[in-house]
């Protein structure tokens, strides 16, 4: 095998302006030539994880297979690429300066004085380096902008990087140009500076991703090409998009692969074929019909602005699962608390074709969650619950169906005389809070004639090999052929509490179905999804799994696909024919 090559993406001016999708769809590309490709995160703050980070400010924690809690751009990666990443795959200040002082307390580096260099930047290449391993082309994403101090020893470390192997490195600089609205001009000079920020480290860039607005003119090109001393071929324009599943479309437009190959010296392994990616985007961009949701929920404010990136892989995920159905998806974030400060106001939600309630923590507007589980399930209204959304779901109904008044989370009230969802056994101990949850891929077990069990079915995802169970936790009954993988899917989790056993017959024999369970090794069983028979609502189905953390737009997630059928069925007024959804969808 060649030796990998590495993709290194800058961002200058200022942060948000798509950095790690630009990152994607870079990746996505040359993925599409027939590569094999990775993309490894730098975020350069202290956090070990981004576990304890507040989602209104870093958006949502996307967790991977192996039970990492990590920044969202991950989630991006996979999204376009279809790939399950490794935790490693994301680096941190905090990791790196634990990793070394680790490493000095055992006594590796006896005798030596430990610094800032050599030490920090030769752990980060080590870490580049595996994960990288096995790849031909490794995407490594430093987070935040150019100037930033901390980026400093990350900047560093590729420049040793590029020493070590010349001809291996390629350096993207993305900018931003803004069109001040009281000189309606596209302005180059924040880039300008900001190349020379780069070069001040000695790195030159070789692509200039320009964000803006609108496309880049050729004046704008010429100028940049000047100040940054690349061809104008290398500025590469990037205007704002209706669809981030766009952007690399767009980017080819501008042979953006072909000019990669030709600076890496690389020759491309098959002809690219953007046709299922075109149809799905074309798809997202002008939809046939549209289905209005409503996703109740907390994480919604950051000061005066409304954010919608805590909620980012649900977003995405309902989106894919519209694509292939022929339909977008609107989305409207509403704040729990509202409806416990006004409870009429949740009749609002009957103007709406579905109903989530994503995943989410403590006290804070668990009430108006179940206000509205309560509406939704009474109205008939589709409804679908992810994580707390389904723990709420199954306290709302104990309370309202089956009577146990006072039933309760222990998260949110320890003295609950029905403690209906409670605190997993091995969490009673567990006293730090970063990476200590119920993280990672479990397998679960569905239920013949279960509404899940379609879905599942009807997406092929089922799981049928041992092969694929080699980063999945807990799962030796399986490995051990104690039991049959019939039946079984896996899906990522995050969380402390689960359904407690002993209230689950009293919940069945009130109609609530455990359409499937998690078995673990002891031979206990955790369950894993609940459902309202179809008889009874025509969707009522919630997970303590977080499934959007396996959809991309190619292979959405089969709750979301059965949620947004539904909606879409709520909306035409008649129940229509449930079609079959191939995985990868083909589009003969
Ligand atoms: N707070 C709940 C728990 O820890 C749900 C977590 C979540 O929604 N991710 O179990």
């Amino acid at each position: 095998m060649n030796p990998t090559k590495f993709i290194v993406v800058t961002g200058g001016v200022m942060s948000g302006v798509g950095k790690g999708i630009a990152t994607a769809s870079i990746g996505k590309i040359l993925q599409m030539y027939g590569f094999k490709v990775t993309a490894i995160k730098i975020d350069p703050y202290i956090n070990l994880n981004a576990g304890t980070l507040r989602p209104t400010e870093h958006g949502e924690v996307w967790v991977t297979d192996d039970g990492g809690e990590i920044d969202q751009d991950l989630g991006n990666y996979e999204r376009f690429l279809n790939v399950a990443l490794p935790k490693q795959n994301c680096m941190t200040t905090g990791q790196i300066y634990k990793a070394v002082i680790d490493r000095e307390v055992a006594g590796d580096y006896l005798g030596e004085t430990v610094q800032f260099i050599p030490h920090i930047p030769e752990e980060i290449k080590r870490r580049v380096l595996q994960a990288s391993q096995g790849y031909d082309i490794c995407l490594i994403e430093i987070g935040g902008t150019i100037g930033d101090y901390e980026n400093i020893p990350f900047l560093f470390a590729m420049k040793g990087l590029e020493r070590e192997r010349p001809g291996d490195m390629l350096y993207f600089l993305i900018t931003y140009l803004p069109i001040p609205d009281h000189m309606p001009e596209m302005k180059t000079k924040p880039t300008q500076l900001a190349i020379k920020l780069l070069t001040e480290h000695g790195i030159f860039p070789d692509f200039i991703l320009c964000r803006a607005r609108e496309p880049l003119d050729q004046q704008r090109k010429k100028k940049i090409e000047t100040y940054a001393n690349i061809g104008a071929d290398y500025v590469i324009s990037a205007p704002d998009i209706k669809t981030i599943y766009s952007v690399p479309l767009n980017f080819e437009k501008e042979k953006l692969g072909e000019k990669i190959l030709r600076k890496l010296a690389l020759q491309q392994k098959t002809q690219p074929d953007w046709t299922a990616w075109e149809e799905l985007v074309r798809r997202l961009e002008q939809p046939q019909k549209r289905v209005n949701i409503a996703m109740v929920c907390k994480y919604v404010d950051n000061g005066n602005y409304h954010i919608a990136d805590s909620y980012i892989s649900v977003n995405e995920a309902l989106k894919h699962a519209g694509a292939h159905l022929h339909a977008g998806v609107s989305i409207t974030w509403l704040d729990a608390k509202t409806f416990e400060q006004h409870p009429e106001q949740v009749a609002m939600l009957k103007q709406f074709d579905g109903v989530l309630v994503p995943g989410g923590f403590g006290a804070t507007g668990v009430e108006g969650k179940m206000m509205a589980i309560q509406y939704a399930r009474e109205q008939n209204i589709p409804f679908l619950g992810l994580c707390y959304g389904m723990q709420l779901a199954v306290i709302e109904y104990a309370r309202h169906v089956c009577g146990l008044t006072g039933a309760h989370t222990t998260e949110v009230d320890p003295r609950t005389p029905y403690p209906v969802i409670d605190m997993l056994p091995e969490q009673r101990t567990v006293k730090d809070k970063s990476g200590t949850m119920r993280l990672g891929t479990y397998a679960a077990t569905l239920q013949e004639g279960s509404i899940v069990l379609d879905l599942y079915n009807r997406t092929g995802r089922f799981t049928h090999d041992q092969a694929q169970l080699s980063h999945v936790r807990d799962m030796d009954t399986f490995r051990l052929g104690k039991t049959p993988l019939h039946n079984t899917i896996l899906e990522r989790h995050r969380h402390r509490y689960e359904q407690n056993p002993e209230h689950i017959v009293a919940l069945t024999k009130q109609g609530l179905l455990f359409s499937g369970y998690h078995q673990r090794d002891d031979g206990t069983k955790l369950m894993e999804f609940i459902e309202l028979p179809k008889a009874k609502h025509p969707f009522f189905v919630a997970t303590q799994s977080h499934p959007c953390f396996k959809s991309s737009l190619l292979d959405p997630a089969p709750l979301y696909v059965g949620f947004v059928e539904a909606a879409l069925e709520r909306q035409a007024g008649i129940p229509q024919q449930a079609v079959p959804l191939p995985r990868s969808i083909s589009l003969q």
